[in-house]
This record gives C-alpha cells, sequence and structure tokens, in this order.
C-alpha cells in the first residue's frame, strides 16, 4: 500500500515553496494542493514505500503500509526524529503500543565530510569506486590479468 497524506494532520508545511514530502520523494509524486494547504500522494502506483515521506514529514501525517517484519497487519507504525535517533510507535490492532528508538547517524548533524575524508580526485573512466583502495584497506584492488 501506497503512502498517503492524513489531511487532519497536514499543515502543508506552513506554507513553504516546496515541502518535505516534496522535497525527499525520489518519485516526485508529492503534491501540495494550494487551496487546501494539504499535501498528497498525485500516483499510488508509483509509490514504492521508501517511507521518506513518512519519516521526514514535521506533523507525522504521512502513513504507509508497515512491513509484516514488524508491525503486523492493522497495526500503525509513526516515526518521531531528532537529530540522532529515530523512534517508531507502532500500535497493534488489539491496542498495545510498542516503541523503538535506533540512533540513525554516526556523526553529528551538520558534520559529515561531503568527500568522506576521502581526497581523491574524481575519475569517472575508472573501474574503482572512488574511495578505493584505500576504503578496502589496500595498496591496489585485485584486477583479472588479460
Ligand atoms: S511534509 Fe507533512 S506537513 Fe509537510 S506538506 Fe508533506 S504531509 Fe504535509
Ligand atoms: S513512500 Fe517514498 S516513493 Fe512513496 S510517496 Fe513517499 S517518498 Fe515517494
Amino acid at each position: 500500500m501506497p503512502s498517503y497524506v492524513n489531511p487532519d494532520k497536514c499543515d502543508g508545511c506552513k506554507a513553504l515553496d516546496k515541502t518535505a514530502c516534496q522535497h525527499i520523494c525520489p518519485n516526485d509524486l508529492m503534491v501540495l494542493d494550494k487551496d487546501t494547504m494539504k499535501a498528497y500522494n498525485r500516483d499510488v502506483t508509483m509509490c514504492w514505500e521508501c517511507y521518506n515521506c513518512v519519516k521526514i514529514c514535521p506533523t507525522q501525517a504521512v502513513e504507509v503500509r508497515s512491513y509484516a517484519d514488524f508491525a503486523p497487519l492493522g497495526a500503525s507504525a509513526t516515526p518521531m526524529r531528532s537529530t540522532d535517533s529515530i523512534l517508531w510507535t507502532v500500535k497493534f490492532r488489539n491496542g498495545n503500543v510498542k516503541r523503538f528508538k535506533f540512533p540513525i547517524r554516526t556523526t553529528p548533524e551538520g558534520q559529515a565530510a561531503p568527500d568522506g575524508g576521502f581526497q581523491t580526485k574524481a575519475d569517472l573512466n575508472s573501474p574503482v569506486l572512488f574511495t578505493e583502495p584505500a576504503s578496502v584497506g589496500m595498496d591496489d584492488i585485485f584486477r583479472l590479468k588479460n
């Protein structure tokens, strides 16, 4: 089941030019209705349930089917993000509530080095990743000989 917006919770990201859910969706599915100031998923057949919009929404307005391995049929899962962790509140169909908190980063917010600290020159024709061979702890990578 694709994501859907609960209009009672959506505040249209307080009329920002581009809402958080629009910004984050890799399929460009989220649209803001400027009349109602509510967002909606414009093509549910294209939604792959990546959870991005669910996790970024500041008002917990976006819901999506929970994966069965952590929330069985009829349960809901609502995230609450902080700068270093995410807290999932799972409500089961029998009324039970469980909360799971996970760390989401290993460096403080805003301090991650864009290149990961690897000062290598980008070479689009190279067969190795730009951090290799250093990131795999080697002097050179294994290569097949002709
Ligand atoms: S991110 Fe949440 S509050 Fe903002 S427009 Fe989307 S659904 Fe509404
Ligand atoms: S779950 Fe992912 S693909 Fe679906 S609308 Fe949200 S961000 Fe887009």
